[in-house]
Order: C-alpha cells, then structure tokens, then sequence
C-alpha cells in the first residue's frame, strides 16, 4: 500500500495532511527518514513511525454504538443524518456500516464495522444470534403473551415467527419488557406486538449475540470494541 495512503487510513490526516508530515520529514519506514508519499509499505514487514510513535496498522474496525431516535442506521440518507454522520473522521475512512438495522426511533446497541464476513455471518439466519430488546408497550403485556411469544406469533404478511423470550418487567397500562429474538424481520419486535393486540411505545436493543451494549455510552457515543469482544464474535 501507498505510505500515503496507509497514514491516511490510519488517521493521520487527509492525503493532503501526511503529505505535509513526510515534508517535514516526520515520517520513518525502517530505519529511513522517507518524504516520498508513493512508496510502497508492506505492512506486515516495514515498521513506520511518526515523530518516534510506531503506526499500528489495522484493516478492520469494530464499534458499538448507542443509537439514537432520529439517525438512521444507513451509510447514507438525502434527508435524514446517519449512524456514519455521528463518526469522527478517524474512523469513517474505515468506511464502517451497520450492522443489521434498527428503526429510525429505536436506541440502543449497533455495532458498526467494514467486516463483511463478520457482519455476515452475525446476521446469516442460519445463525440465529440472539437480539435483546427493552421496550415500553401500551397495554397491560400478559402471561399469555409470553407463551404465545414462547410459540410463534403470525406476523401481519402471514409471517410465523420463531420462539420469542419475553419477560414482563412491569405489567402496567404501559408495561415494561425484555425480549429476545433470534431473527431480524422488518420491524419485527412492533410487528410480533401488534399481532398481540398491542403497541411498542419505546424500543432500544440491549444486546445482540455475546455483546452487551455498553451503558457508560450515552445516546449518539459509540467505541471501539476491545479485544476480547471481537474475539467473542469469531
Ligand atoms: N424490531 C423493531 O420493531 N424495530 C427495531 O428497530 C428492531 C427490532
């Protein structure tokens, strides 16, 4: 790769900016002050520094965010902001994306990152990972709910869903629950409801497969998984 380019992706600045670090010769491969911003890096041989600090290459990048209402969980909308447009600069050259969706009003637990293969696999039906969300529901959410959520519930296009796991929180005009899914359908926790006779009032995500979203996140802030998460997602 271009040691341009590697900086750049890395976040040391636009094109433009490393440019200007190689002029003034901040930059070493090895063992060479280098100004010329073509030369080729291997990344898995040559050592770059900038001003003595070692550039840590990396191809992927994994954040958990907590969503906000109002964002779309989209690279790119015309109308509305994104879940991108919420990025530093640092890590959208990353050129993250959702992984699966979450509604225009739901919060809550999105993992972004530029893993195809990972996000794939998270999302592969044949998978099944488990999704647990919190939700508000008018309407006082009953025993009976929870074993017909336990059996399958038909959906409004005929739908049968699989088994959901629904704990009542709070049984209440509006009650409070958790429930657990193991697929994605377009907007499934609203639509398994409604098949209830009931509405989802408030929806945030809480955790999907091994991860659990951070509550030290507020609305809109997002960070980089460690180590040991990423490995609980392999
Ligand atoms: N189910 C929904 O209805 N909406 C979401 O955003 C996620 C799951």
């Amino acid at each position: 790769m271009r040691l341009d380019k590697l900086l750049s992706n890395m976040g040391y600045g636009s094109r433009k900016e490393v440019r200007q670090l190689l002029k003034k010769g901040a930059v070493r491969v090895n063992t060479e002050t280098v100004k010329d911003a073509a030369l080729h890096i291997d990344i898995d041989k040559d050592e770059v520094t900038i001003l003595g600090e070692k550039v840590v290459y990396k191809e992927f990048i994994y954040l958990m965010m907590n969503k906000p209402q109002g964002v779309l969980s989209a690279t790119e909308d015309l109308r509305d902001p994104t879940v991108i447009d919420l990025l530093d600069a640092e890590f959208r050259h990353f050129e993250p994306f959702p992984v699966g969706r979450l509604d225009k009003d739901t919060e809550g637990f999105l993992l972004l990152t530029n893993d195809g293969k990972l996000a794939h696999n998270l999302l592969s039906p044949k998978k099944g990972v488990p999704k647990t969300y919190f939700a508000h529901v008018e309407g006082i959410v009953t025993e009976e709910d929870v074993e017909r959520f336990e059996e399958g519930v038909i959906l409004d296009d005929g739908y049968e869903t699989k088994p959901g796991r629904l704990a009542i929180l709070k049984s209440a005009p509006v009650s409070e629950i958790e429930l657990t899914i193991t697929e994605g359908k377009y907007h499934q926790v609203k639509r398994m409801f409604e098949a209830v006779g009931k509405k989802v009032v408030y929806l945030k995500r809480l955790s999907m497969g091994p991860l659990t979203l951070d509550e030290g996140l507020g609305l809109g802030a997002y960070r980089e998984l460690t180590v040991e998460e990423i490995a609980l997602l392999e």
